[in-house]
């Protein structure tokens, strides 16, 4: 095997399930983590289908998975007086299991961390590639060497900023902002959701950690708005700009955002890129092909990423050109779906005008009625279905098993 030393840039859901396979393959990784520690809690993500779920037992995780679920129930759209005026069935928001993002990968970080290099506080500032591996550079450590790097770093990866260019090249802003924070559950949810819509805004809240908290939500249609990422009291003031007075929990929410541990806020976007490999440095997970936050697909399609990158890397020896055009040519289909749910979802979910909002209240309304009332699970369903993982382990020993 070639090119066993891997350094892999990320440490939530992509790269710690790379380092799982990598190691089970017979690779060595290292993780950099930007984070000082693993970020605990956060929003919801899900897994659906026979893919996710396979994987996740051939990780060995899948009960532990099973136990941190959320257990989530149907999701309710209501009025200003918070009357439910239709409710949506659970798995089309929550998958086949839903889990804190946090929870995630904590669970992830536990089947690795044994045989993985983990290092957090630090981040990749250059990449210096020839014939025999990379030079890299980090904020704090010392220089390293390493056979391949791995950017695992998210929709704003620096790893594809270093290897590839500047972010706007390849992030496509999906005309969405959104904001969520832990807040105290004054609804008294019980594993479930309230979502309040208007033209071009949403409010949601759900329940989390078997109601003892919940998840606040905005939502809001806008053009790139060029906010500083890390400038919190003018994205909080941006919310209030867009929600104030707008009804049902939104004054109370807005109140409650200045106190949260955790406020999040970014705009909604996809990534696409002509290839996810340049030399020695490849990406997955959303830094490669976010199919955005509004898709339900990102966590699954992070792991199925993760799974086939490894595997294609054991499968051709360690011999990055042949394993990141491989990994490549099996998951592009699969990726594109995932992202066409993605763009459809932002579209339906943020209604640009109030006749369109009509509409699709009333089809709400009536949808558990309707003779097609599961196609918008089923279409989620059928896009993280869309393939077929091989089994690398299978094929690596000839086909006996293991
Ligand atoms: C609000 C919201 C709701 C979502 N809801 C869902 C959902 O319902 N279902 C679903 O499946 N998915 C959902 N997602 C998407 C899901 O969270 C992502 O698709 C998934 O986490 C992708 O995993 P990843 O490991 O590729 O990237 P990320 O989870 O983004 O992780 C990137 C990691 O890299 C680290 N990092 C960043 N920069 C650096 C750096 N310079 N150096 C080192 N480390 C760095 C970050 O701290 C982070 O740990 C949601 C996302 C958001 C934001």
């Amino acid at each position: 095997m070639k090119n066993t030393n891997v350094l892999i840039s990320g440490a939530s859901v992509a790269g710690p399930a790379l380092a799982y396979w990598l190691h089970r393959h017979g690779f060595t990784p290292t993780i950099v983590e930007r984070a000082p520690a693993l970020r605990d809690g956060g929003y919801a993500v899900d897994f659906r289908g026979r893919a996710h779920l396979s994987i996740l037992r051939r990780m060995g995780i899948l009960a532990d998975v099973e136990r941190a679920a959320t257990g989530m129930g149907s999701m309710s759209y209501v009025n200003d007086a918070g009357k439910p005026l239709a409710r949506m069935p659970a798995d089309l928001f929550s998958g086949d299991i839903e889990i804190l993002r946090g929870d995630l990968a904590g669970i992830l970080f536990d089947a690795t961390k044994e045989h993985t290099e983990y290092v957090f506080g630090d981040s990749i500032t250059s990449l210096a590639e020839d014939e025999h591996g990379v030079s890299v550079t980090f904020e704090r450590a010392a220089p390293r060497r390493f056979d391949l790097v791995i950017g695992a770093d998210g929709l704003h990866s620096v790893t594809r900023r270093l290897a590839f260019g500047p972010e706007e090249r390849f992030v496509r802003h999906l005309g969405v902002y959104c904001a969520i924070f832990t807040t105290a559950n004054h609804l008294g949810l019980d594993h479930t959701g309230h979502v309040y819509r208007t033209a071009d805004r949403l409010v949601s809240m759900y329940s989390a950690r078997h109601n003892t908290e919940a998840k606040a939500c905005f939502y809001f249609g806008s053009p790139v708005l060029g906010l500083d990422r890390k400038d919190v009291a003018r994205q909080q003031a941006v919310l209030v700009e867009h929600f104030a007075g707008n009804g049902w929990q939104s004054d109370r929410l807005l109140h409650d955002m200045r106190f949260a541990p955790d406020f999040y806020f970014d705009s909604v976007g996809q990534v696409h890129m002509d290839g996810w490999s340049r030399g020695r440095v490849a990406l997955v997970g959303d830094a490669a092909y976010c199919p955005s936050s509004l898709s339900g697909m990102g966590s699954g399609l992070a792991l199925v990423g993760a799974y086939v990158l490894a595997g294609e890397l054991a499968a051709a020896h360690g011999d990055h050109r042949v394993a990141f055009a491989r990994y490549e040519r099996e998951l592009r289909e699969y990726v594109a779906g995932c992202q066409k749910l993605g763009d459809g979802v932002a579209k339906i979910m943020m209604p640009s005008n109030r006749l369109l909002l009509a509409f699709l209240n009333r089809y709400y309304k009536l949808l558990p009625y309707l003779p097609g009332k599961n196609i918008p699970a089923i279409m989620g369903r059928r896009a993280a279905e869309n393939i077929t993982p091989r089994d690398y382990e299978d094929l690596l020993s000839g086909g006996r098993g293991r």
